[in-house]
């Protein structure tokens, strides 16, 4: 398999190097020269087959003959160790849980993906790569534990000092062996400055290989797309037309959803469900695309007013405006309608969601269901990933899983950075 640039379609590259490179040289968004269809057989047996073997019909024509069959299975086993259950909310309302891996956020499964992938690139050589991320909470956790141990790869994780939970805090800081935190002083958007100036440091990219570990990164985007598959073979026996609502930020859980669409997997409509950073719901009002800089809300991980993956999207719908419309809204809520919508499903069923699920249950909302419609809204992190608004919001406490216990008992770990000055020492020195 081949990927090309976004920014220009003669810029090649092969699945290893588009993964260690992360980005294309001109800045562009790698893109598969292909996406070809599975055979309609996968769909119509697919509840008869594992996850391990959806995914790997699913992802091969991705790696191509890169990874062996054995190792990539091998790969998918590793990485795909947990359950993703569809649990009904309502009539005809289900929600697809993300959040049963080891840092319970649903970028667990890119961010191993990718370290694994890397790993295997790196076995039989002295290379040597260094992840940089910039996290406002969720990713650093998540990129941290799958890369933990992974031949090769040094981490170095940038987040913004005292803005992070608790429970994110400790999931960065306390990992040691090839993980680095380092904590800013500033918010989000300086500690992303900062990484993205580092990329364009020669200084720096002559010294080390960079890469990054975001959803911009084909191995961690394309893997999401399992989910949607996994979530098919659960109501597929109910007979009903699937909607998908996807709580987005940078947009690439849905994107990846709309390439399982290009696979063959029947959907009826995706609904990107945002947060007040509307960028994309005002590009389908307007066809005006415009972004703005970011607003702090209760589902901070989708705090994004420039969704780096958009532009994928648009690809996948031939960069037609009215193909995209017909099979892709999106809806955006304020933290008002989030908790409403929290304290709603908490009280009529029992079920307690994020901040972030919450959003995606009211794009199904919005978006009206009819009687042979099943919406599936994906939980993107569990609810004591964002500990306080849920218990403030739903009068309620929640009992803290046994992976989040483990890390709240270790010492943490972190450098401290005050400019891009003492970034760029940083990594000039190791
Ligand atoms: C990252 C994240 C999102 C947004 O996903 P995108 O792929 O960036 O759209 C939503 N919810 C949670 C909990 C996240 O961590």
């Amino acid at each position: 398999m081949q990927y090309y640039s976004l920014n220009n379609n003669t810029t090649k590259a092969s699945f290893s190097e588009a993964v260690i490179k992360g980005i294309a040289p001109d800045k562009g968004l790698y893109f598969p020269e292909h996406i070809a269809p599975l055979p309609k057989s996968f769909f119509d047996t697919i509840e008869t087959l594992d996850n391990i073997e959806i995914a790997y019909q699913a992802i091969r024509q991705f790696v191509g003959d890169e990874i062996p069959e054995t190792e990539l299975k091998d790969i998918l086993n590793d990485v795909l160790s947990f359950e993703f259950p569809v649990v009904e909310v309502e009539d005809n309302i289900g929600t697809l849980e993300l959040f049963h891996g080891p840092t319970m956020a649903f970028k667990d499964v890119g961010a191993r993906f990718m370290a694994r992938c890397l790993g295997y690139f790196n076995k039989n050589n002295d290379n040597q790569v260094t992840v940089l991320v910039a996290t406002s909470g969720d990713t650093g956790g998540a990129v941290a534990n799958g890369f933990l141990g992974v031949k090769g790869v040094d981490v170095v994780i940038l987040y913004p000092s005292g803005k992070v939970s608790d429970i994110q805090e400790k999931q960065l800081t306390t990992l040691g062996q090839n993980i680095v935190a380092l904590e800013i002083n500033g918010v989000f958007d300086d500690c992303q400055d900062m990484v993205k100036t580092a990329f364009l440091d020669s200084d720096i990219t002559d010294y080390r290989q960079l890469t990054s570990a975001n959803s911009i990164n084909v191995a961690r985007w394309l893997p999401q797309l399992f989910y949607f598959l996994f979530a098919y073979k659960q109501v597929k026996s109910k007979g009903k037309d699937v909607v998908f609502s996807v709580p987005s930020g940078n947009f690439g859980n849905i994107c990846a959803g709309i390439v399982a669409h290009k696979l063959g997997l029947p959907v009826k409509q995706f609904i990107a469900s945002t947060n007040i950073n509307d960028t994309v719901v005002r590009y389908l009002e307007t066809s005006k695309y415009a972004p703005k800089p970011s607003k702090a809300t209760i589902s901070n991980a989708m705090d994004v007013g420039n969704p780096s993956n958009f532009i994928r999207i648009q690809k996948l719908f031939d960069n037609n405006f009215e193909q995209l419309k017909h099979s892709f809204s999106a809806f955006s809520f304020d933290d008002s309608q989030t908790k409403e919508a929290m304290k709603k499903i908490f009280d009529t069923t029992g079920y307690i969601a994020d901040p972030h699920g919450a959003v995606g249950y009211l794009g199904l909302k919005k978006q009206g269901l009819n009687g042979n419609d099943y919406g599936i809204f994906l939980e993107t992190a569990h609810p004591v990933k964002f500990l306080d608004v849920v218990e403030e919001t739903l009068n309620t406490t929640i009992e803290i899983p046994s992976q989040i216990q483990k890390v709240m008992n270790k010492e943490k770990k972190s450098y401290s950075i005050n400019s891009y000055k003492e970034l760029k020492q940083f990594l000039l020195r190791k």
